[in-house]
């Protein structure tokens, strides 16, 4: 994160007083910002690109911050967004993780607090987009697998004669697990690794992402013959590879 000017922070928040006072001080912390007042709006401005980063409050009119998270990861936008939650709100807090946010901030929170969280977000997205699946990383180029081609230069697989895009997360669980294959990877391993998270309250989030990345990767989920679950353990990636380029 060298020239902090060029990041641009989306502040999704109904109310006026904390969207000002947030406005106010991320401006003076050296970042852009925009703002929206409305879940509506603030898809509108997710959605045009300019933003590197989306504070979202999960309770807002009209549409949620829920809603608005579903329609970016829909639509395949990875934009960074950290959901900020009112206490009690853990379930929706948990639903925002598994839909694919990368942080969250329970208010009331300080300002020290939301820059250390913006700064780690950015650091880990940004490194993870710069170095792809690659660098430092014993994967990369065109992989085959039996029933399988991995692209990381794209993040692309073909299964069955058909391309499928993955997301952020889904690469990089695939790359772990194929970094490792014949291994066992944990959840704990997966999340520390991919989220970045040091705790969190269920591991419900990773089960739910393998669960994506079969439907994507795996010609019959019920009988997986890439990732297979290793019971009480973690996931394995099971398939010999046959070819890389
Ligand atoms: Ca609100």
């Amino acid at each position: 994160m060298s020239n902090l000017a060029e990041t641009c922070i989306l502040v999704i928040e109904d109310e006026p007083d904390l969207r000002a006072g947030l406005q106010h001080n991320l401006e003076l912390e050296g970042f852009k910002v925009l703002t929206a007042a409305d879940g509506r709006e603030g898809l509108r401005k997710a959605k045009d690109g300019q933003a590197s980063l989306v504070l979202l409050d999960l309770m807002l009119p009209g549409m949620s911050g829920i809603e608005v998270l579903r329609n970016l990861r829909e639509i395949g936008r990875e934009i960074p967004i950290i959901i900020v939650s009112a206490k009690g709100q853990d379930r929706d807090k948990v639903q925002g993780l598994e839909l694919g946010a990368d942080d969250y901030l329970t208010k009331p929170f300080g300002l020290s607090e939301l820059l250390a969280r913006i700064r780690a977000v950015l650091r880990r997205t940004q490194v993870g987009a710069k170095a792809g699946v690659g660098e430092k990383s014993s994967v990369g180029g065109v992989m085959r697998f039996p029933d399988l081609v991995v692209d990381w230069r794209r993040f692309t697989i073909v299964r069955d004669g058909t391309e499928q895009q993955l997301s952020r997360y889904e690469a990089e669980i695939l790359r772990m697990l194929i970094e490792r294959r014949g291994e066992v990877v944990s959840r704990q391993d997966l999340l520390r690794k991919v989220w970045g998270y040091v705790h969190l309250p269920t591991t419900r989030t990773v089960d739910n992402h393998i669960a994506r990345l079969r439907k994507k990767l795996e010609h019959d989920v019920d009988k997986p013959i890439h990732v297979v679950t290793v019971h009480g353990l973690g996931y394995r990636f099971e398939s010999p590879l046959l070819e890389e380029s």
